[in-house]
């Protein structure tokens, strides 16, 4: 890759890829990672100072820096080691993303929402990957950082990109979506995740519409078209493409069949059938906002309905995994937010053929100020045939709170734990061949390590 020149001082920037020795060089921000010939990018956040380890840097395979101004040189640099003085190296970053967009010009598809950026994210990789020569973003690399990752490590000759955009902040999607400017534009749903930053649900709804002020001209807004807050959205200034299970959508989910094993379903009473590797109506829901971002690519039926079959599902997403005595463990454990902890209890509950269904819920963070009544309202979904309820930690403790405060159904075998060692033993004696066990928190709870321990032995 021979890098941009328009990020500040980036004439020299330029100049080690026209000098001819190093002709692709892979962006590192991370100086722990070995790559091939990097250029280190070192940034500055609240706990690290990246310029404190160009050394490892250099051991890891940078072969050359950006470096702040105001930042000191180390002392005992080799000689021949390039380093490039910028403002900023943050913007610097971006800036050089912005450019190398330019140059390699893929049709960028950029994926957002409150919860399924990832799935859809790897829905639509997985129909256009047959087809285009497709990039994605890596794991949940999905901010101001992440994002101009994504962008500088896609091969040059890269079709179609696609990329999840997420969000705390307002102006956040503006920015990102500026960088990227998106052909097509996804939002996923809207829910609560960031709360305490954005005011409302409506506020949530508003930062999530930022995404179009990147789109570019003659663009498509692909949405959940069974969100109130996003329906009375009026433009001349893009498409709009409505998805979801009401009559009112583009293209409207019907028949959702679901199974141990995944999900089928039809659209716009179409005799054809969808098939999902995965559970949940939610996950209906991302593939047909899949579907309909792969049509306007052009792809076929055939591609799509063979690229959501052979779906690869990113670890931790409502994995199914062989538990002790004959019993199925569903790790959902990647993050959770009270839509997605629903959707996941309403999914457990339909799953056929099982005498036991314990869901294993645990805290959740970035709630803000109602944190409580926000982890309470899950009362709602603990219904029967769910037949145990096991909170862990402080905050999962009010999920059953909540349960208790409403009268609940009685007959649900409620238990709270503080920590998750507490719980293995319990948990362990539930485990026999008509259990399912879900298990459900956010990710600084890691979750996965309980259940690990409940792992049918390989
Ligand atoms: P993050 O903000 O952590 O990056 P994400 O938006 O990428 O999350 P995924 O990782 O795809 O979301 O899914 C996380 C969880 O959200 C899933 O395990 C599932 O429980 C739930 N979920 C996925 N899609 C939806 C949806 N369309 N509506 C509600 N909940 C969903
Ligand atoms: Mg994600």
């Amino acid at each position: 890759m021979s890098i941009g020149v328009d990020i500040v001082r980036g004439q020299a920037i330029q100049s080690i890829g026209d000098a001819g020795h190093i002709d692709r060089l892979t962006i590192m921000t991370d100086s722990r990672k070995s790559v091939a010939s990097g250029l280190f990018v070192p940034l500055v956040g609240a706990n690290f100072n990246g310029h404190q380890f160009l050394k490892q840097a250099i051991l890891s395979g940078a072969v050359a820096a950006l470096w702040m101004e105001r930042e000191p040189l180390p002392d005992l640099l080799p000689a021949d080691f390039p380093v490039f003085f910028v403002r900023d190296t943050l913007t610097a970053l971006q800036s050089m993303a912005k450019s190398y967009l330019n140059q390699v010009r893929p049709k960028i598809i950029a994926v957002t929402g409150s919860n399924g950026k990832t799935t859809t994210k790897d829905m639509i990789f997985s129909i256009l990957s047959q087809t285009f020569r497709t990039a994605k973003t890596q794991g949940n690399l999905n901010n101001h950082i992440g994002v101009p990752l994504t962008i500088l490590s896609m091969a040059e000759d890269t079709q179609v990109l696609v990329l999840e955009m997420g969000m705390n902040h307002f102006g956040e999607l503006t920015f990102l979506s500026q960088m990227a400017k998106p052909d097509i534009a996804i939002i996923t749903n809207i829910g609560e995740s960031h709360i305490e930053y954005l005011g409302s649900r409506e506020g949530i709804a508003k930062a999530k519409l930022e995404i179009v002020n990147g789109l570019k001209k003659r663009g498509t807004l692909i949405l959940d078209g069974d969100e109130p807050l996003l329906a009375n959205i009026q433009t001349y200034a893009y498409q709009i493409v409505r998805c979801g299970f009401g009559v009112q959508n583009n293209w409207c989910i019907a028949d959702i069949v679901e199974s141990v094993d995944g999900s089928r379903f039809s659209l716009n009473n179409q005799k054809d059938y969808f098939r999902i590797p995965v559970l949940g109506k939610h996950n209906v829901r991302n593939a047909v906002l899949s579907f309909a971002a792969a049509r306007i690519m052009g792809a076929d039926m055939e591609t799509i309905r063979y690229g959501l079959e052979h779906l690869h599902v990113t670890k931790l997403r409502f994995q199914k995994v062989d538990g002790l005595n004959g019993s199925l463990l569903i790790e959902d454990c990647y993050n959770a937010s009270p839509s997605s902890m629903i959707a996941s209890l309403e999914t457990l509950k339909k799953l056929p053929g099982f005498k036991r269904r314990v869901a294993v819920l645990g805290d959740m963070y970035e709630l803000g100020k109602n944190e409580k009544n926000q982890h309470k309202s899950i009362a709602k979904s603990l219904t029967a045939p769910l037949t145990h309820v096991i909170t862990i930690g402080e905050k999962g403790a009010w999920i059953a709170d909540g349960l208790r405060e409403t009268g609940g159904d009685q007959t649900i075998d409620v238990r709270s734990y503080e920590t998750k060692a507490a719980a293995h033993a319990y948990l362990k004696s539930l485990l026999d061949d008509q259990t399912v066990m879900l298990f459900k928190a956010s990710r600084l709870l890691k979750l996965e390590e309980l259940s690990a321990g409940l792992r049918a032995k390989e």
